[in-house]
This record gives C-alpha cells, sequence and structure tokens, in this order.
C-alpha cells in the first residue's frame, strides 16, 4: 500500500544529532525529534493537513458493506480499522440528560467478520457523527504528494 511521506526537516533543537543535553527524565535523548534527528516540517504539516480535508469523513457516510475499510479513534484516541458495524434497531435504554430521556443504542464494529471489541459502544445517535478516518487510495496518495510537491516548489521560487 503506498504511503504518503511527508516531508521533514532536521530538527531544530538538537540540530540533527538526536541528542541533547543529559536530564533524569528523558536521558540525553532529544525531547522534540524523540531521538529521529528530524522532525515533520511546516509543509509536511499542511500536506497532513490536506490529507486529512479529504480522508476525513463522518460514521453515518460510510459506506458499511464490507467494501470500505476505515480507522476511527476509540476512546483512548488510538486508531482502529473496520469495514462494517451493526447498530441495534432497539434502544438499550433511556438515561436522562438534563431530564430529558435519551435513548441508547449498540454498536457493534467489525474487520474481515470478526469483532473490533476496542470499538464497540452503547452510545446516543450523536454516535453516527463521529469521525472515521479512510484509507487513502494510491490516486489519494499521490495526490497529497503532489499538493506537497508544489508547496516544495513554491518554497524552493521565493
Ligand atoms: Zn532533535
Amino acid at each position: 500500500m503506498a504511503v504518503v511521506k511527508y516531508h521533514k526537516e532536521t530538527c531544530s533543537r538538537c540540530g540533527g544529532s538526536g541528542e541533547h543535553s543529559y536530564n533524569q527524565l528523558t536521558g540525553s535523548v532529544c525531547f522534540k525529534c524523540h531521538g529521529a534527528k528530524e522532525v515533520t516540517s511546516k509543509i509536511g504539516m499542511k500536506a497532513r493537513e490536506f490529507a486529512t480535508s479529504i480522508l476525513e469523513d463522518t460514521l453515518e457516510n460510510f459506506i458499511n458493506d464490507g467494501t470500505q475499510l476505515v480507522k476511527m479513534r476509540n476512546g483512548r484516541q488510538r486508531y482502529f480499522h473496520f469495514d462494517t458495524y451493526t447498530k441495534e434497531e432497539e434502544p438499550m435504554g433511556n438515561y436522562l440528560v438534563g431530564g430529558v430521556p435519551r435513548q441508547t443504542f449498540k454498536y457493534t464494529f467489525f474487520r474481515k467478520g470478526k469483532e473490533v471489541p476496542a470499538l464497540n459502544v452503547i452510545s446516543q445517535d450523536y454516535h453516527d457523527k463521529r469521525p472515521i478516518r479512510k484509507i487513502p487510495t494510491t490516486e489519494q496518495v499521490q495526490e497529497i504528494s503532489n499538493y506537497q510537491d508544489k508547496l516544495l516548489a513554491r518554497r524552493r521560487r521565493k
């Protein structure tokens, strides 16, 4: 699978050594680049924002017939992939929000027929508005790379 390589630049904190003056917490590893010696540049960040703008959607727009693989964050802010989900029609129950009863529904997520327990949730209807992130197609990877290349070319001309 094609992946976008976001533009990087030498870490300004350690000057590309990956190390910095010793401290007890992190030792001598540079805590800006975590020893990687480079960090995503401003242009790389812009390309990443562009990627988000074309790859982010909400659960209500998900195709949900097993043909689309997407990822979604769970409560712990980690991403998990899924290709189908079910929402039980029978409400799980009501609970009061400001004195108003709200129905909750059981959502179950699957990948290749196997449950993805980390994503399963009992939630109100607003769960349908949850952001999902599409896996970029080869064309979209190309589109994002082109966008980044254009920004880089523009910078070089300055
Ligand atoms: Zn560094």
